[in-house]
């Protein structure tokens, strides 16, 4: 007996803030100022492109990260978290810096010190929050951005910004998320999880170009088309994701000096493999390949949507999770698995997502073909005796806002 699929519960936006509202409530003894929310991410595509100056096509996820909060008056920074009962948070605003608080408090304590940075200070005082969340912790589905979005969002209402009204406050918040997690929760992670929770539209995908921040709403509309994205969040172990994404950084880094060029993204793609000929064949040639193909894919992909074409992106997804595995070699036997069989059982096409070693893959596929596909993907690893994946499904929802 292998059992029935797990499916992440569909989460009921308005009933859960509800909840988190009532635990906040519960916790402090008076009700919250307000009830915030950021959403998860899945990458369509663009992988490791990011801080190679590339493209990249994130979709925000209907589950999100929930933040009942206040302001306080002893600046201090105090919170709970449901997935952290045992870690309560209270730390002195002044208190806050590299790696202090360490471990989740990080994220939120980081949004706020920096909120306080950009903002001048004085006008972000303490805060009291209660966190509650949907997003898959640890799954490549990026709960660390949900989290520290949520925060921002919450903390730079109550301080009285109204910068989430518009595109230019929303990218500031981005870049205040940003240099929270990389300073305070000190993880280097270059901006695509943030401004998927904070800039995606509903029924689209964000386009973002790292070399000049620029971005535009793509349509990626699933059940028009009778379609949906599938999620399979393979709940493998990634031991040593964090050294191997480091050093496929600086591979980059060093294949870009030998190229004389700034980001990998500047190398023309045709012809790619003349350009290539200057690089050492077995380590720096696969890597700068995958880089420069996948920009391509990205672009071919937008192509697509944009012309209505959204059920030919397939192949597209299929030639990147080969790149991923082959030339960038940052997959893992669960994700190939899991791809594989998506594609055999009617998928129009599948790949890994996120960094790799671990995490998540997504499959294009027949709305009338997910129960079929997530069993047999399902039993495929109980057969190889692997921990059971997990599902859902991704619709492009709202980015981040206040719920109540
Ligand atoms: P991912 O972003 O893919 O889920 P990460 O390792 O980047 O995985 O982030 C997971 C970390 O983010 C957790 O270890 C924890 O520190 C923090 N985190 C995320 N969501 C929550 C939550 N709801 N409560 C407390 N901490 C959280
Ligand atoms: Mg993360």
């Amino acid at each position: 007996m292998t059992g029935a699929p797990y499916w992440y519960p569909v989460p009921d936006v308005d009933a859960r803030a509800a909840q988190v509202a009532d635990s906040f409530e519960q916790v402090h003894s008076a009700p919250a100022a307000g009830v915030w929310a950021a959403p998860g991410r899945v990458n369509l595509i663009g992988e490791h492109t990011d801080y190679n100056g590339g493209l990249c096509l994130p979709i925000a996820l209907p589950h999100s990260t929930f933040v009942a909060a206040s302001s306080n008056s002893s600046n201090e920074l105090v919170a709970h978290s449901v997935q952290r009962p045992d870690e309560p948070l209270r730390i002195a605003l002044n208190d806050i810096g590299p790696g202090r608080p360490a471990g989740w408090g990080g994220y939120v304590a980081g949004a706020v010190a920096m909120l306080r940075a950009a903002s001048d200070g004085p006008r972000v005082a303490g805060l009291t929050a209660v966190v509650d969340s949907d997003v898959p912790v640890g799954a490549g589905l990026s709960s660390s951005a949900a989290l520290s979005c949520s925060m921002v969002l919450a903390a730079a209402e109550l301080a009285g910004l109204n910068w989430a009204d518009d595109d230019a406050g929303r990218a500031r918040l981005v870049q205040v998320s940003v240099r929270g997690e990389n300073e305070i929760a000190q993880v280097p992670s270059g901006g695509l999880d943030q401004a998927a929770a904070l800039q995606c539209e509903p029924g689209h995908a964000l386009l973002l170009d790292c070399a000049d921040h620029s971005l535009a709403q793509v349509p990626f509309d699933v059940r028009v088309h009778g379609l949906a994205l599938l999620v399979i969040d393979t709940r493998a172990e990634h031991t040593h994701s964090g050294n191997e994404y480091a050093a496929r950084r600086a591979a980059c880094e060093e294949a870009a000096r030998e190229l004389r060029v700034t980001f990998l993204r500047e190398v023309a793609d045709d012809p790619l493999e003349q350009t290539l000929a200057a690089l050492d064949e077995r380590e720096l040639r696969p890597l700068v390949r995958h880089v420069v193909s996948e920009i391509a894919r990205v672009q071919q992909v937008c192509e697509l949507l944009d012309a209505g074409r959204l059920p030919e992106i397939g192949p597209l997804m299929d030639a990147s999770h080969v790149s991923l595995r082959d030339d960038y070699r940052v997959s893992a036997p669960q994700l190939d698995v899991a791809v594989e069989v998506a594609r055999t059982t009617g998928a129009l096409g599948a790949r890994m997502t996120g960094g790799g070693f671990g995490g998540s893959a997504i499959a294009l596929l027949p709305l009338d073909a997910v129960d079929a596909v997530s069993e047999a993907v399902h039993e495929a690893f109980a057969r190889r005796h692997w921990t059971s994946p997990a599902f859902l499904l991704a619709e492009p929802s709202p980015s981040g806002r206040r719920i109540r």
